[in-house]
């Protein structure tokens, strides 16, 4: 038994050739058995009864710290389910898996905090803490997977969208290997994940590069650099010109459609003329629009737009020629839907309210 493992904040960042040397004297079909246990079965090595007792208790102790499950919160309906999950070094993430008739789609975050400072979100109001590495972010899907199989599921995860605290671009070797990984061992199809980012030009041509075709949303919401920049301070890094570049090489790179996150604020980016610019730079790059009304998070004052207000946004880009898709507000009762996730241990008793009216949004500081 070789127990010089490096220090892995996952057993899912345990490489198969690892698991081999941590093993060494096994014989193979027991690193087999450890490697499918996790990936096919959903199960921790300790907790596998297939292996002799003593050696579950050598990877007890060798393998690293399991994610724990600080606290579930689940909608009435049991359609949308949200937990809190503790990493090894005590930092929190929140993971939420939605139900819907025939698929099971998991939100998973990808960052702790998150550093582009977008004031609207509540993960960008409570700042960056640290990377997440593969492993926690696979390990986010095999806590859901174990949770569906536990509801009596008669299916498995079939969707991944990284869309929970984080910025996945900005931690894109992680999550590279962590599509890959889920994509070859747990069986979830390429077009199955969806990655949302908030503009960074250069990950999206990274991301054009990869083998694996996964979705990609583009967080908009504006579609002027006054107003974007207000809203998202990463615009001023890649402006809208610099972003639409990138989208475009990205849909000539891989023949695939963007689809463009339009969080709803009242006043703020929801009249006729907000539509009309989305309208054009929406065909321009041949992107898809989901609109959403924006979530509450207690560090902004804006609202979301009237639910008859986000219908005729809606019905005005049709008729402008644009494929848009109203998405509902998944978990908004425990504070699970789009952009209410916060690293609570380090927002709780700082929430704060920004000053100002909402529509003097250009002139409020963003909080960092
Ligand atoms: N960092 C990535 C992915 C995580 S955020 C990104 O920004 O795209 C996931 C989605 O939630 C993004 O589209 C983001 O703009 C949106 N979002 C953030 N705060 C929101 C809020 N308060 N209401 C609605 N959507 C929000
Ligand atoms: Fe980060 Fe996305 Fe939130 Fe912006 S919207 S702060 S990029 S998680």
């Amino acid at each position: 038994m070789n127990n010089t493992l490096p220090l892995y904040q996952s057993v899912f960042d345990v490489e198969y050739d690892q698991w081999s040397k941590l093993l060494e004297d096994q014989p193979e079909y027991r690193i087999k058995q450890v490697w499918e246990g996790l990936y096919r079965g959903f199960t921790l090595p300790h907790e596998l009864t297939s292996l002799p007792k003593a050696l579950r208790e050598i990877l007890s102790e060798l393998s690293p710290k399991a994610l724990e499950v600080v606290s579930e919160l689940k909608s009435d309906n049991m359609t949308t389910i949200k937990w809190l999950l503790g990493l090894h070094d005590s930092n929190q993430i929140e993971t939420v898996l939605m139900r819907y008739s025939r698929r099971d789609t998991v939100c998973v975050s990808t960052q702790v905090g998150c550093a582009m400072g977008c004031g609207f979100c509540a993960t960008g109001q409570a700042g960056f803490f640290r990377q997440l590495s593969s492993g926690e972010i696979i390990e986010q899907v095999f806590i859901a997977s174990r949770r569906l199989r536990a509801l009596g599921a008669n299916q498995r995860v079939s969707n991944v969208v990284f869309m929970g605290m984080g910025e996945p671009l900005a931690n894109f070797t992680a999550l590279i290997r962590a599509i890959d990984l889920m994509n070859r061992e747990f069986a979830i199809g390429a077009r199955s994940f969806t990655v949302s980012t908030v503009g960074i030009a250069p990950g999206i041509r990274r991301l054009a590069e990869v083998p694996i075709q996964v979705n990609l949303a583009v967080s908009l919401h504006a579609a002027n650099d006054a107003l974007r920049s207000s809203l998202l301070p990463i615009n001023k890094s890649y402006p809208i010109s610099v972003l639409m570049e990138a989208i475009n090489d990205y849909r000539i790179a891989t023949n695939r459609r963007v689809s463009f996150e339009w969080a709803l604020m009242d006043s703020v980016n929801d009249s006729d003329q907000d539509a009309k610019e989305l309208a054009g730079l929406a065909l321009e790059v041949g992107a898809h629009i989901n609109l959403i009304p924006l979530n509450s998070t207690p560090g902004w004052p804006a609202s979301g737009s009237s639910l008859s207000r986000v219908h005729e946004f809606a019905n005005l880009l049709e008729s402008l020629g644009c494929n848009v898709t109203i998405r509902s507000t998944r978990g908004a009762e425990i504070a699970a839907a789009c952009g209410q996730l916060a690293n609570r241990k380090h927002v709780v008793g700082k929430a704060r309210r920004l000053p100002g009216s909402v529509t003097a949004f250009s002139d409020l500081s963003v909080p960092k």
